[in-house]
């Protein structure tokens, strides 16, 4: 370690835990030291550092915070278990008759729950994709539980979406306006993108717009692309062609964007994809629930694309828990590749943090190593159904919990401290939610 470093306390060690860094390197037993935001070194067990906060991580797995590239908290907690047991479409249908009658202050407290939710499962950043409404609550909210977050602007001028069409088009004409009360409200950990929903829900025109606007301010892009046979057979009515030729065709695709699903690809679609350089979030349980179909993972990572992992929102994972997407993942890849070898332990832990952080154009998150974002999630491995604990790697994709989790540390912040949301009523949060939700529910349906 430097001397200067040694010379005077640092803001955070973490000791005596197994570090595992998710950059392909094998786990150590080692302090994790954090200063200014960052991880500073990663130093010999044993060696005494000096700090104004000391954590004991024996028994416990010190891992890069979960990245959740694709997800949909603010709305979607409002509509969690609220419509199960149905198709993509007809869900979609029932939604939009609570997101019409959605305000702030409900939005604010679906967003705080949600918030508190990820604190406790170890997410520490996450790309919010905005069903067509505004971002402010959520942004707020962030300032309460201060998470890091890219928030994608919604877009839609179609289908069960036209209702917001003038509204969208107004805010792509003024962005500026549109976005104020969320753009740089914490310098770099709440980002902006934009976020057109879907092929079936944007017209050409909204996709031309959403792509100028995005190469005049260097924003990147966060949309569902080719989720399910409805919008297979919508594209192929409507244009003749897949969702991404028809997005190849009209000058769309780019490397910066996120595409989420992509659930119905054809071997020509991975190929432009790869070309382009499209980051992809992969949302495997979303995608079994509501049958939209098992993403050809094994072929795009062939092909060199970056898969991220991702919960989807709450109204269609019913959680925010990326354990239950890791093994889920896992499990789903190996059956549908008939291959027990196909996507290891390491591989799956890789995707949920390092590859997500990538998916959402925040590369520089997702791995514990020396000066990188401090973000970092610390995961109690002394349980019944952890042990003996073998291999960390595969208890924590198969068998950790979110209960696990102990602590969250954003930006060298706890956000998560002892299994407390720090600076937050938890039980309030829940309680004000609930009222506010069943409240929506009362006047929607
Ligand atoms: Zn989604």
């Amino acid at each position: 370690m430097a001397e200067a470093v040694l010379s005077r306390p640092v803001d955070l060690a973490i000791v005596g835990g197994t570090v595992v860094p998710c950059d392909g390197s094998d786990p150590i037993t080692a302090t994790v030291v954090v200063h200014d935001g960052r991880v500073i070194d990663i130093a010999e067990h044993g060696q005494t550092i000096e700090a104004r906060r000391t954590i004991d991580a024996s028994g416990s797995a010190v891992l890069p915070g979960f990245v959740d590239s694709h997800t949909h908290v603010a709305s979607n907690m409002l509509l969690r278990g609220l419509l199960e047991d149905t198709e993509l479409f007809a869900w979609l249908d029932t939604m939009w008759r609570l997101k019409q009658n959605f305000d702030h202050e409900t939005l604010y407290w679906a967003s705080m729950c949600g918030l508190v939710e990820m604190a406790k499962s170890g997410i520490t950043c996450f790309n919010e994709h905005f069903d067509a409404y505004a971002v402010t609550p959520q942004a707020r909210a962030l300032d309460d539980i201060q998470l890091r977050a890219t928030l994608g602007y919604g877009f839609a001028d179609g289908g069960v979406y036209a209702d917001v069409g003038a509204w969208s088009w107004a805010a792509l004409a003024d962005f500026d306006t549109a976005s104020a009360g969320a753009a740089n409200i914490d310098g770099d950990r709440v980002r902006l993108a934009l976020s057109p929903h879907a092929p079936y829900s944007c017209s050409e025109a909204m996709w031309r717009e959403v792509r100028a606007l995005a190469d005049d301010r260097q924003l990147p892009i966060h949309t569902h692309v080719a989720e399910g046979l409805n919008e297979t057979a919508f594209m192929q009515e409507t244009y003749g062609k897949t969702t991404v030729q028809w997005l190849h065709d009209i000058g769309f695709l780019a490397s910066d964007i996120t595409a989420a699903h992509c659930s119905q690809l054809t071997a020509s679609d991975i190929t432009l994809l790869a070309e382009h350089d499209v980051k992809v979030a992969h949302c495997p349980v979303c995608n079994a629930k509501l049958v939209s179909g098992t993403m050809d993972l094994q072929s795009l990572l062939a092909a060199g694309v970056t898969v991220g992992l991702a919960t989807d929102g709450p109204a269609s994972h019913n959680t925010l828990d990326t354990f239950q997407e890791m093994k889920y993942a896992a499990v789903t890849h190996k059956q549908a590749t008939g291959d027990p070898t196909f996507l290891t332990t390491r591989q799956v832990l890789g995707m949920a943090t390092r590859e997500s952080a990538k998916a959402m154009h925040r590369p520089e998150l997702g791995t514990i190593a020396v000066n990188t974002p401090a973000d970092i999630t610390i995961v109690d491995m002394s349980g019944a159904h952890v042990a003996p604990l073998y291999d960390i790697e595969a208890a924590l994709v198969y068998g950790s919990r979110a209960d696990d989790v102990t602590h969250t540390i954003v930006g060298g912040q706890l956000v998560l401290d002892d299994r407390q949301v720090v600076g937050v009523d938890e039980e309030q949060v829940v309680a004000r939610f609930t009222e506010h939700a069943l409240a929506l529910r009362d006047r929607s349906l």
